[in-house]
């Protein structure tokens, strides 16, 4: 039964923020927000029409010019403010997370804490922004470069990341000089509004942050909007193409980090605890719902036969439960559509013919029976052409490959349609140093499991994984964000020796 436009105003708990100040609209289309541990709706956000996002950009081009002419320093200024209320609310934004994403507290708390590295990287903006200088570039004549904003810059998140992801892109926009218009995911959107208001103390001038919460109606308002000068989009891959071909139609800058299928390669020479617990955690940490995590073990060798027991052993023995508790290892899945595409796809590994040694399908947590849970699930004799290994299934099922040498294990991994994480398992440093080089994979872990780039160092795949040049924060963020101008000065001395019609060189 629908509701009417009254009572899905007097439903919506969730609203946006826009100019400075929460906003929950009169009369807007809603969906429900779940816990994903015992399966309550816990409110109601409102889903932005293109109205809602005319005025978050209105809000944010009004913004811009006294942002962006405020000395970086001033701004750095306010980061650093955000980044003590940050620090003073790290548990309240985890608790959020946990609440809303299902994931468990502890990782909760890692995710804020990896969110407020990018913070930090962003108080450094004076020295980000520095041009270059060139003196005398010809009798009289300098030439510098700059970097200036590029004006209102909008921000598309996915739900495994309700606070990293958009802390990839905020900071550095902001700090940079530009005005910024967030569209979290509608599935756990609180978090976004706690931001909001921690940038609002930190003294963050009115309408320079602004969140809109929404679907596909408030994003495809964002890709056409004239003002909107660029647009960060995470999220899966056929999402991340079309915002990629839309936003640059409409003569966007675009960045659009993709799905995944991450790989760890495990050498016979291996540390096999290390690469266990490196496997267990990597693709059953948080629920696998991360763009980095391990879905797929390429075992090399003789490996499969020493390593698959001890797996097998530990995925049935996760600790599965609501993920307040605190010695919680894995939480629900987040919701009870993504669980029912997860379960679709061991069926469908079954199908295909691999080989299912732990089903996590079915599993319950007493006293949470309504909670969208599953259990850790593993397969053996995965090979490339099931969907299992094509296709990401976001969840906690890991497929293991059995590959006979360390050229076929490049070889499947280069082959595969995604590029975003890739791990290899060896005390051999010769065989290390040849994977980095070889690997056909925008991040790289050596005896690591989630090689997740540091604030400084920037973050993005390759292939199906990133449409668009530059990757997310680090300077390739501060880039993105900033448009060259190159600046050519003469002063009087050179005036009055009449037009020169030849390409002008140095003289
Ligand atoms: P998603 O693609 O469904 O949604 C991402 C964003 O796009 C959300 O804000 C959503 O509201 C919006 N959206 C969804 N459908 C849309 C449509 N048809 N038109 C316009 N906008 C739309 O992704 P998700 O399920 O929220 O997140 C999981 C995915 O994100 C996984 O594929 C994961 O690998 C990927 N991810 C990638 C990275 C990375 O850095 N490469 C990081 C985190 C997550």
């Amino acid at each position: 039964m629908f509701s009417s436009p009254a009572e899905v105003a007097t439903q919506i708990t969730i609203g946006h923020h826009l100019n400075g100040r929460a906003r929950v609209p009169d009369a807007s289309r809603s969906q429900p927000v779940f816990n994903p541990a015992t399966g309550a709706v816990t409110g109601h956000v409102a889903l932005g029409s293109e109205a809602d996002v005319a005025a978050a950009v209105a809000a944010a081009q009004a913004a811009f010019p006294a942002w962006a002419d405020t000395p970086p320093l001033r701004r750095a200024r306010v980061m650093f403010k955000f980044l003590e209320l940050l620090n003073q609310n790290k548990d309240q934004l985890a608790h959020l997370i946990t609440a809303e994403h299902g994931k468990v507290f502890t990782d909760a708390q890692g995710e804020v804490s990896r969110g407020i590295d990018i913070v930090e990287f962003a108080c450094g903006i004076p020295q980000l922004l520095k041009g270059d200088f060139t003196d005398q570039v010809s009798t009289g004549l300098d030439n510098w470069t700059l970097r200036q904003p590029l004006g209102v810059v909008a921000g598309i998140t996915p739900f495994n990341f309700p606070v990293m992801v958009p802390m990839w892109m905020f900071p550095v926009a902001i700090a940079a000089g530009n005005t910024f218009v967030l569209k979290p995911s509608p599935i756990d959107p609180s978090a976004s509004l706690f931001m909001a208001e921690l940038l609002r103390q930190a003294g963050l001038p009115d309408g320079v942050f602004n969140v809109v919460q929404g679907d596909k109606e408030a994003v495809d308002a964002l890709l056409v909007h004239p003002d909107v000068k660029a647009v960060s989009f995470v999220g899966s891959t056929p999402i991340a193409n079309y915002i990629y071909e839309t936003g640059a139609h409409h003569g966007k800058r675009v960045q659009a980090l993709g799905g995944a299928k991450n790989h760890m390669v495990v050498m016979p020479d291996a540390d096999l605890e290390q690469a266990v617990d490196g496997l267990i955690g990597a693709a059953y940490g948080s629920a696998g719902e991360r763009c980095m995590a391990i879905s797929v073990a390429v075992l090399v060798g003789d490996v499969a036969d020493r390593l698959i027991p001890m797996l097998q052993a530990r995925a049935k023995t996760l600790v599965i439960k609501n993920g307040i508790e605190l010695d919680a290892e894995m939480g629900p899945i987040v919701t009870a559509a993504a669980h029912q595409r997860i379960t679709g796809y061991i069926e469908q590994g079954v199908k295909e013919g691999a080989t299912l040694l732990v089903d996590g399908r079915g599993h319950t947590v007493k006293g949470h029976e309504e909670g969208f849970w599953m259990g850790g699930t593993l397969f053996d004799h995965v090979t490339p052409d099931m969907r299992i290994y094509k296709e990401e299934i976001f969840g906690p099922v890991l497929g293991c490959v059995r590959v006979k040498d360390f050229a076929e294990a490049v070889e499947l991994v280069n082959a595969h349609e995604f590029g975003n994480g890739v791990s290899c398992y060896t005390r051999d440093g010769h065989v290390a140093r040849e994977f980095s080089r070889r690997i056909q994979v925008g991040m790289v872990g050596i005896n690591v499991p989630i090689p997740v780039p540091m604030a400084w160092h920037g973050f993005g795949g390759w292939k199906k994984s990133l449409f668009g040049d530059m990757h997310a924060y680090g300077e390739e963020g501060v880039r993105f964000y900033t448009k060259q101008k190159s600046i050519m000065q003469r002063w009087p001395e050179s005036i009055g020796k009449g037009a020169e019609f030849v390409m002008p060189t140095a003289k």
